[in-house]
């Protein structure tokens, strides 16, 4: 177990900043995934800390220890890659074992640390088979004991679970979340996958362009993200964005309004351009509530049905909010669509004439030219849309 601190970490290929001043500070114990598109700079990020290459500038501790100079093997760390890479001609035993006989440890150690790795990856029984005759999982698990035996201080994991088939993937999360909590080790996971990322992690650190975005428990980065990438790039399917500018009264956008007092922002003014966030599920059909009219909704908005996806547990439904039907999903251009989650029994078809509001309290309001996060929910802000506070006196009138 250790902490791993990044200080101002970079890294640079020429013309390329692959980290861009990166500071991380991973708590001993603590399971964090690096997430992020690719490219973004989480394998780069993960080599650092491993000691497979060299950062530019800043310095890598783990522990007290500044290993930014130490080789791999001095630093406490195992990693577990995407590229299985067994030896096909030796045994589980032989293959969890390597490490240890390349460094002469002795039988009777060699024997007890594969037994226990063994036994929490539940490979109890299959010692003597050769690795064709184990499953993708079943392999993946003896790399993950081979990197186990080592009694790491630190696991790094480099999307391990990329090359598994759907329904392994799964199970295998399960089985990393129930290995962090056996070995109570500090795991650094890098994945492009945000679902991985969010039912795994203590913390999730969204890369983006090699700079750290935002890093925090997987419901913070969900429900306040910190500018407009982190909000859409996790969560899936994505959140909607519909641009607008602030009025006196709120967001303006081509097709609706939403009422606040734009007074309870500091940073915002009247004429700022802004992006409005919201999440398929905080779009609600009015047919399908009991108070469409309810304080924290907003006024109804007209739309067109367009591309139905059930989904077996929901039902996605693309909507149009042009009035031209011109933008339908042919475009693949989210301007004017917005895309509503609904429960599976909802009786909709497409191009339907429907009304839908959307939950002020779930509206994110970003800066359109930086990204950065305004406001995470405008119902409180009092305004049109919404019941005044009581005693409030109207300005302006
Ligand atoms: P990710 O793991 O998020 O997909 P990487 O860390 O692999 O991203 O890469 C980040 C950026 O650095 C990319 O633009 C990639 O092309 C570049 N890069 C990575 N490794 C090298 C290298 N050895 N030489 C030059 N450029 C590199």
């Amino acid at each position: 177990m250790a902490r791993v601190t990044l200080d101002h970490v970079t890294k640079r290929y020429e013309d390329v900043v692959a980290v861009n001043d990166m500071n991380l500070d991973i708590k001993d114990g603590e399971f964090v995934c690096l997430v992020g598109p690719s490219g973004c700079g989480k394998s780069t990020t993960m080599e650092t800390i491993a000691g497979l290459t060299k950062p530019t500038e800043g310095t890598i501790h783990i522990g007290d220890t500044d290993v930014t100079r130490l080789p791999p093997k001095d630093r406490g760390v195992a990693m577990v890659f995407q590229n299985i890479a067994l030896f096909p001609h030796m045994d589980v035993y032989e293959n969890i074992s390597f490490g240890l006989r390349l460094r002469n440890y002795d039988k009777e150690e060699i024997d007890r640390r594969v037994d226990e790795a063994a036994d929490v990856v539940q490979l109890e029984g299959m010692l003597d088979r050769e690795p064709n005759e184990l499953s993708g999982g079943q392999q993946q698990r003896v790399a993950i004991a081979r990197a186990i035996v080592r009694n790491p201080d630190v696991f790094l994991m480099d999307e391990p679970l990329a090359n598994l088939d759907a329904k392994l993937r799964v199970h295998m999360r399960t089985e990393l979340q129930r290995l962090h909590k056996e070995l109570d080790t500090t795991i650094i996971y890098v994945t492009h996958d945000q679902a991985e990322a969010m039912t795994m992690s203590d913390r999730i650190a969204v890369l983006n362009a090699g700079e750290l975005q935002q890093i925090d428990p997987p419901l913070v980065c969900y429900n306040e993200p910190t500018n407009r990438f982190v909000a859409g790039f996790i969560g899936s399917p994505s959140m909607n964005f519909v641009e607008g500018n602030v009025v006196e009264n709120g967001v303006e956008t081509d097709n609706f309004e939403v009422g606040f007092d734009p007074a309870g922002i500091p940073s915002l003014a009247v004429g700022d351009q802004v992006s409005l966030g919201i999440r398929p599920e905080d779009v609600y059909l009015v047919d399908q509530i009991e108070d469409p009219d309810a304080p924290h909704l907003t006024d109804r908005i007209d739309v067109r049905t367009d591309v139905l996806e059930p989904m077996g547990d929901e039902i996605f439904v693309y909507l149009l909010l042009e009035e031209d039907q011109e933008t339908s999903m042919e475009d693949q251009g989210m301007a004017g669509q917005l895309l509503m989650s609904v429960t599976p029994d909802t009786e909709i078809e497409g191009d339907e004439d429907v009304d839908v509001v959307l939950d002020r309290s779930k509206i994110h309001l970003f800066d359109t030219a930086t990204g950065e996060a305004l406001a995470h929910g405008v119902a409180d802000l009092t305004g049109i849309g919404s019941e005044p506070a009581a005693g409030e006196v109207e300005s302006d009138s």
